[in-house]
C-alpha cells in the first residue's frame, strides 16, 4: 500500500470544492460530510489526511478486482492510444470480443449482448425488450429488491428507495420472495419457505392476469436488501412458473454477476437459465461505466427483423470494454472464481458463525463466496431489528456507532438499516480479509451494548 502523505491543504480544497458544488446522489445535502479519497490499491484507499481504509464496501460492491489494478488500468490505456470512442451503430473489436467472452461465460444459447451505460438502463431495456416480445406490459418484481435509479428501474425496486420516485411505471407490481428469517408465509422450514413463495407468486400471476404480464426480474441474489440467498428449488421453480405462463424471466445480476459468489454468472450455481441476463459493476469494476444485457437466442431472433426501439451513445464504449476483456484475463490468470469460493468456505462463513455465537446483537449471518450480511437484532427471540426499517437520524444511531468503530481501526464497512454486509474486492489477500473480519468482530461490542 502506498498510502500519500498527509496534506491537509489538498483535504481543505477538496471538501471545499466538494461541499460548494458538488450535488450528491441519494443525500439531504446539508447534513452529508463525505470522505475526501485520494487514491487507492487492491483492497485500501486513502484520504487525504493519511488514513488508509480497508474497502469492504468495494465502493458500491462494483470494485471486484480493486483499486488500480494494473491490468486493467493498461488496457484502458493502450485502448486510448488506439481509439477512445466510436459510436455504437459501428463494429469495434474490443466492443465485439467482450461481447463473445460474455456470451461464451453466460448459458447455452445465449449469444449476443446489448451493451449500456449502468445497471439501471440494463434493467430498462431487459424489460423493454421482454415487453416488446411478448406484447405484455406488466412487470412483477420483488419486494426487498433494488433494480436502479432510472425511471422503470426504480419503480421495479421494492424498498424505500422507490417511495419518492412513484409512479414511475404504473404497469409494476411487487411480490415477496423466500426470506426464511423473517418470513412473509409463516413457513418453519426452508423447504415449506420456498413452496409457499412459489404459490404466493403463482396466485399472483393469476390474480394480476398472466395475460397482462409480460416479465418477472429478480435479483438472483437479492444484493443491498441483505445478501439473500435463494433457497434451492426456488428459482428453478420461478423459471417454471415463467414456462407455464409465457413470462420472460431476467436476472438481474448487476451486483452479483462477474465473481461477487464465485460464479461468471450467479445463476449457475441455482441450477436455472433465464431468458435475459442484465449486468454491470463487476464486468470491468467500474473502471469505466459499463452495464449490459445478455440475451438468449429465442428473445435476440425476435428482433432479426424488427427493429428494437433502443440505444444509447456510449453502448459499448471501448474504454469501458477494454477492462471488460482484462478482467476475463485476470480472473482466468489469477483463478479469482476458485478463491472467492475458496475464502468465502474457508474464512468468511465459519468467522461470521462464530461472531454469530459470540454476539447476542447478530440475528443471523447469511452468504455465498464473498458475499455476506450480518442482520443485527436487539432481540434474538423476537429478531426485532436493532434499528428499524428505513431508519434515520436518531433512530439509525447504533448502526452508526458501529460503522464509526469500524472506520476508526481504519476499515470502510457496508452497512444499510440493521445490516452489516461484506463484500471485500475479489482480490483481497487472505491476511487483510482476516484483519477486517477482526475489526468487524471488535466493532459489534458496540452493536451488542446498543442491543
Ligand atoms: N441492480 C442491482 C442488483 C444493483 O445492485 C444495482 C446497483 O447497486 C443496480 C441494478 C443499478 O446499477 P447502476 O447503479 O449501475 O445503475
Amino acid at each position: 500500500m502506498t498510502l500519500t502523505s498527509p496534506d491537509l491543504a489538498a483535504d481543505a480544497q477538496v471538501r471545499a470544492d466538494d461541499r460548494a458544488h458538488v450535488f450528491h446522489s441519494w443525500s439531504a445535502q446539508a447534513l452529508i460530510d463525505p470522505l475526501p479519497v485520494a487514491g487507492g490499491e487492491g483492497a485500501t484507499f486513502w484520504d487525504h489526511a493519511g488514513n488508509g481504509y480497508l474497502d469492504f464496501s468495494s465502493q458500491l460492491v462494483n470494485l471486484n478486482l480493486g483499486h488500480q489494478h494494473p491490468d486493467l488500468i493498461a488496457a484502458i490505456q493502450r485502448q486510448a492510444g488506439e481509439l477512445a470512442t466510436i459510436q455504437p451503430a459501428m463494429a469495434n473489436g474490443t466492443r465485439g470480443e467482450l461481447a463473445r467472452l460474455i456470451s461464451e461465460v453466460a448459458p447455452e444459447g445465449f449469444s449476443k449482448v446489448f451493451f449500456t451505460n449502468g445497471g439501471a438502463d440494463a434493467n430498462e431495456n431487459a424489460v423493454r425488450m421482454a415487453r416488446l416480445v411478448t406484447g405484455k406490459r406488466k412487470v412483477l418484481a420483488m419486494y426487498r429488491s433494488y433494480h436502479g435509479n432510472t425511471s422503470t428501474a426504480i419503480t421495479l425496486t421494492g424498498d424505500p428507495r422507490r417511495w419518492a420516485n412513484e409512479p414511475a411505471d404504473a404497469s409494476v407490481v411487487h411480490f415477496f420472495g423466500p426470506y426464511a428469517y423473517r418470513s412473509a408465509f409463516h413457513a418453519s422450514s426452508e423447504e415449506e419457505e420456498t413452496a409457499r413463495a412459489l404459490q404466493h407468486l403463482e396466485q399472483t400471476i393469476i390474480l394480476e392476469g398472466a395475460s397482462t404480464i409480460g416479465a418477472i426480474i429478480l435479483e438472483t441474489v437479492v444484493g443491498t436488501n441483505g445478501v439473500l440467498v435463494p433457497p434451492p428449488g426456488y428459482l428453478p421453480g420461478v423459471r417454471a412458473l415463467c414456462d407455464k405462463y409465457g413470462i420472460v424471466y431476467i436476472a438481474d445480476e448487476v451486483m452479483v454477476g462477474f465473481g461477487r459468489i464465485g460464479e461468471w454468472f450467479a445463476i449457475d450455481a441455482f441450477d436455472v437459465a433465464p431468458d435475459l441476463i442484465t449486468f454491470a459493476k463487476g464486468v470491468n469494476s467500474g473502471y469505466v461505466p459499463l452495464g449490459g444485457v445478455v440475451i438468449s437466442d429465442a428473445i435476440a431472433s425476435h428482433f432479426d427483423t424488427v427493429t428494437f426501439p433502443g440505444g444509447l451513445t456510449y453502448s459499448g464504449h471501448p474504454l469501458a470494454c477494454a477492462p471488460g476483456i482484462a478482467t476475463f484475463e485476470v480472473f482466468r490468470r489469477d483463478g479469482i472464481l476458485e478463491r472467492v469460493r475458496d475464502l468465502g468456505e474457508r474464512v468468511v462463513g465459519p468467522r461470521l458463525h462464530e461472531m454469530a455465537e459470540k454476539h447476542p446483537s447478530v440475528g443471523e449471518v447469511r452468504g455465498r463466496g464473498l458475499f455476506w450480511a450480518i442482520e443485527l437484532v436487539r432481540d434474538r427471540e423476537t429478531r426485532e431489528p436493532l434499528v428499524p426499517f428505513n431508519a434515520a437520524g436518531a433512530d439509525a444511531a447504533p448502526m452508526a456507532a458501529f460503522a464509526a468503530a469500524c472506520k476508526k481501526a481504519g476499515l470502510w464497512p457496508f452497512t444499510h438499516f440493521n445490516r452489516v454486509h461484506v463484500a471485500p474486492p475479489l482480490v483481497i489477500s487472505e491476511e487483510d480479509l482476516v484483519r477486517g473480519l477482526d475489526i468487524i468482530d471488535e466493532a459489534l461490542a458496540v452493536a451488542d451494548e446498543a442491543a
